[in-house]
């Protein structure tokens, strides 16, 4: 039993990257530090087309192969119907114990080893994180609204089937879970507004939700801190808890080299000034930034050095990044337009990016010079797709026609930008360019920290 503050480390370290989970508590207070997927861990079992059964089993399979730690109380009760005396089988293991009450999750940003297990909590556990990662998380969530672990904002209620071996979807509304704006920029108000009915609307043609609008806390006034980041992904923050020790700072993933890099400057300034008893500091590359020989890598060494492909390849190139990297899109986008291409994205990244417009209207939108989207053949359009099609019926790409110009897909050029600098593609010998080819931005196969 703890003194005075206990902090455990349920993932992210040691040596892990990402799948942070850190609970944080003192007598009057326990909070979660992000709730996400640990993909060393998941990787040791599953892979692209081998999951966790979590549609039909709950909880089981993820307590089982060690991807959820073992605290009784802290999940849904629906995801153990089935299996209501799942816990007393973990009684005996190192990490079991109960957790009558959690405060919330703090929740640094939307990439998926942060926020991707907050969908197995339970559903009274709110989540506290900037209006960008809020927003992220509903868009990732709407292509795929009823997969357990990516139920990051509304939560599909199962039942124990008949036989009472399995689960099933309950028939009834989603429900969705309270989300709290930690920033209270006046700023924000108009975009809160136009996206108060897109935060309420849930797809599918029945499907309904019991909604709980988005609401703003300021965190001063619960002992809190929440500052802005720069990161690889828009909206990110870190945190800072006022504890019976003194302040406990959480940097979430942050870098010092992006475009909102004073962002960074201005949280380390400040978080100083509060004279902190402890920093939880997230580092994948503490000790020095990656370099490209005596060059510290920015954006820009990663435009040229793409360009320089793009420029020497004459089919199709794939761009291998997720869209929500604002800057890597622009990048890409920007070599398109310089070099007479498109960039194209899916139809995914296009409903995110409108609604990220909404809060940052520097983010590109569909319907900017140099993007287009993929239109891939498909029976049944779902109802979030039918919305992108309906707006952007221009801006639309047919998939036969990378058949066309690209008839061994086996040739298209693929693009990493990483694996690019550090010198593992050698430029090819194509000097000519034809103005009539496209750039397709395509998901990357391997899911990683996203930095
Ligand atoms: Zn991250």
């Amino acid at each position: 039993m703890w003194q005075l503050v206990s902090i455990t480390l349920y993932g992210g370290a040691p040596g892990e990257i990402g799948g942070n989970r850190i609970l944080l508590e003192w007598p009057e207070h326990r909070w979660l530090l992000d709730f996400g997927t640990r993909f060393g861990q998941t990787g040791r079992f599953f892979e692209e087309f081998v999951k966790p059964r979590g549609a039909t089993l709950g909880l089981r399979d993820y307590l089982r192969m060690g991807l959820l730690p073992p605290l009784d109380g802290l999940y849904r009760s629906d995801l153990c119907a089935h299996d209501p005396a799942i816990f007393g089988r973990y009684k005996g293991h190192s990490m079991y114990r109960k957790v009558e009450h959690v405060d919330g999750v703090l929740l640094s940003h939307g990439h998926i080893d942060h926020l991707g297990c907050i969908g197995f909590l339970k559903e009274d556990i709110p989540v506290y994180t900037g209006l960008m990662t809020a927003l992220i998380g509903k868009c990732l969530q709407d292509p795929n609204p009823t997969r357990v672990d990516g139920e990051f904002n509304y939560l599909v209620p199962r039942d124990s089937k008949e036989s009472g071996e399995i689960l099933e979807v309950r028939k009834g509304p989603r429900v969705q879970r309270q989300y709290y704006v930690a920033e209270t920029d006046p700023a924000l108000g108009a975009a809160m507004e136009q996206l108060r009915e897109f935060w309420s609307w849930v797809p599918g043609e029945r499907s309904s939700i019991t909604a709980k609008p988005l609401e703003v806390r300021d965190p001063a006034k619960m002992g809190l801190r929440f500052w802005r980041v720069d990161h690889s992904i828009p909206g990110s923050g870190a945190w800072g808890i006022e504890t019976p020790i003194g302040w406990i700072i959480y940097s979430g993933d942050l870098r010092t080299h992006g475009h909102s890099a004073y962002r960074t400057e201005k949280f380390a300034k400040e978080a100083a000034a509060l004279k902190p008893a402890l920093l939880i500091v997230e580092g994948t590359r503490v000790p020095a930034l990656r370099t490209v020989g005596d060059e510290v890598l920015t954006e820009p060494i990663v435009q040229q050095a793409c360009d320089d492909v793009v420029r020497q390849t004459k089919g199709l190139v794939i761009a291998d990044f997720t869209a929500r990297n604002i800057e890597r899109l622009r990048t890409f986008r920007d070599i398109a337009k310089a070099r007479g291409r498109r960039l194209v994205i899916t139809t995914k990244d296009a409903y995110t990016l409108e609604r990220m417009h909404v809060i940052d209207p520097n983010i590109p939108t569909p319907g900017d010079d140099g993007i287009a989207i993929l239109k891939e053949p498909q029976g049944n359009t779902p109802s979030w797709e039918k919305d992108v099609c309906e707006k952007h019926e221009t801006c639309f790409v047919q998939a036969k026609v990378f058949r066309q110009r690209q008839r061994d897909p086996q040739r298209a050029r693929r693009v990493h930008p990483l694996s690019l600098l550090l010198g593992h593609q050698q430029p090819d010998r194509h000097g000519a360019r034809r103005r009539d080819v496209h750039l397709l931005r395509i998901r990357g196969l391997q899911r990683g920290a996203g930095d």
